[in-house]
This record gives C-alpha cells, structure tokens and sequence, in this order.
C-alpha cells in the first residue's frame, strides 16, 4: 500500500470563473514531508487544501491517501486555520478534546491526549484558562495542539500564521518544525511569505494564478539546518538562501497576472 498523499492531474473549475483555480495539478507528499504550496493570493491555494481536507471535490483528475481515495472530510487529515477557529464557550484543555469527544474517547483518555499535545506546544499550564485569555500566538498554538490530538495522519495548515506579529510568527515556525520532528506528522502548508516557505518545507511547490498550476516544485534543508541550532539569522543570510529567495521572488513578479494587477 502506498503511503503517498497524492494530487493527480487535479482540475477544479468554478461556476462564473473565466479561469481554472486548479489546472491538471499533480503533487505526491511523502508520509514525513512538509510540504509548502507558495503563491499569490488567488493562485489556488486554498482549493488545493480544501481538496485535500475533502470539503471540494475536484472537476476532474483525482487524490487519494495511502492508496485510498479522498471523498469527504476525515479524522485522518486536520486542518489549522488561518484564524484560530476555536470554541470560545470551551476551555483550552476541552477545545483540544473537542474532536475526541465528537469521535466517543473516554473522558480520561481524551483529557489525557489533550494535556500531552498542551505539553508539545507549550501550553501545559494553560488547559483550564478560556481562550479570550490567551494572545493571538497563543491560540494558534491550541489549534495546532488541536489537530495534532486528533491522531491525524495529516496535517493541513491554511497560512497559519498570516494574521501574526513577525516575531511572534518566527516563534511559531519554530515549534512548527519542532512538532514536525517530533511527531514524524506530515504536513502541508500554504503560504504567501517566501522565507516563511523557505524556512520551512522539505518539499516546496511554487504556484502561479489564471489558471491555477505548480510551477516549480524544489527540495530544500534549510529546517533542518535550523532544527539543528543554526540561527535563523545565519540561514536568512546564507547566499543560497537569498539566492532562491531572489529567484522566486522574480519567478513570483514576472507574472502577468500579477504585472496587471500592480
Ligand atoms: P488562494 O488561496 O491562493 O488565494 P483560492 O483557492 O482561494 O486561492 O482561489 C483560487 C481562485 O478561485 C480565485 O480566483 C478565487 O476567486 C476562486 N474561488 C475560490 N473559491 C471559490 C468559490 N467557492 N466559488 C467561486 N470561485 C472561487
Ligand atoms: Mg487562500
């Protein structure tokens, strides 16, 4: 059996839109990838990860996970939100249950997953607090302790930390990868920051718009390097970094789509 989450010759088109969202993409993320999609707002980002979560069924082409085909929504793929999504009714130790709890787990047991993913992200001592009471950085962080207690297999992150300070996003790329490490969960990830898509993935694949497609699709170690110890500073400023920064930059700019609408 495959252990493959794969994208093949995808296509959505939507109702009134002159332009495919999608157009025959095909992407394989391997079971311990982190995987980056990095394009302009519009280029089908979010499509290809409600495809993967199973809320939109694709126009034609298909995506199946570990050989299985992608239908409908399921516990084996979590998705984080670009704002929080959290019950705010509930504590943080019950809004990382909640999906325990819908799927029948113990009481004892879920709390217990719960306080272990709150451990993870580094939130053990703020289980019992409402989540009006936590900062921004905060409750993305139950969120992620949230989809990783759901034991999904697959992680899928809709620009996580868009609505972020910078620093306190650099924190949470951070833990990001730490979790990563951890946990051995696979991941995608889609974002509009280049070094946030650099810093982070193993696998990133650059989009473009009208129609929706993968342009280039590159592996990178620069998490690695930083899961390691190296500054985050020291790797910014790597001249292969800035290198392939630049590149996607005018990968990015040399657009039309993009030169009209500037
Ligand atoms: P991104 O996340 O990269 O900004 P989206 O996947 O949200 O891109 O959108 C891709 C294209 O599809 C855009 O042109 C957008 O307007 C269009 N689109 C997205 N969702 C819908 C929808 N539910 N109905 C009609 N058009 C949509
Ligand atoms: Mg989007």
């Amino acid at each position: 059996m495959s252990s493959e989450l794969r994208v093949e010759q995808v296509s959505v088109v939507y109702p009134e839109q002159a332009f495919a969202a999608l157009d025959k993409v095909s992407l394989t993320i391997g079971a311990k990838d982190l995987t980056v999609a990095l394009g302009p707002s519009g280029c089908g980002k979010t499509t290809l990860l409600n495809l993967l979560a199973g809320f939109v069924q694709p126009s034609s082409g298909q995506l199946s996970l570990n050989g299985q085909r992608i239908t409908r929504p399921g516990a084996d793929r979590a998705v984080v939100f670009q704002d929080d999504a959290l019950l705010p009714w509930l504590n943080v130790l019950d809004n990382v249950a909640f999906g325990l709890r819908l799927q029948g787990v113990s009481k004892t047991e879920r709390e217990k997953t719960a306080n272990a993913m709150l451990s993870l992200v580094g939130l053990a001592e703020f289980a019992q607090q409402q989540i009006w009471q936590l900062s921004g950085g905060m409750r993305q962080r139950v969120g992620i302790a949230r989809a990783l207690a759901s034991h999904s297999e697959v992680l899928l992150m809709d620009e996580p930390f868009g609505a972020l300070d910078a620093f306190t996003r650099e924190q949470m790329q951070e833990l990001l990868l730490k979790v990563w490490s951890h946990t051995g969960r696979r991941i995608f990830l889609i974002t509009h920051d280049i070094e946030e898509a650099l810093i982070l993935a193993s696998h990133l694949v650059l989009m473009t718009p009208r129609p929706g497609r993968i342009q280039e699709s590159l592996t990178l170690d620069f998490n690695q390097r930083w899961l390691k110890g190296e500054p985050i500073r020291s790797i910014k400023s790597d001249p292969s970094f800035i290198r392939l920064r630049e590149q996607l930059l005018s990968s990015l700019t040399a657009q039309p789509a993009l030169r009209e609408a500037a």
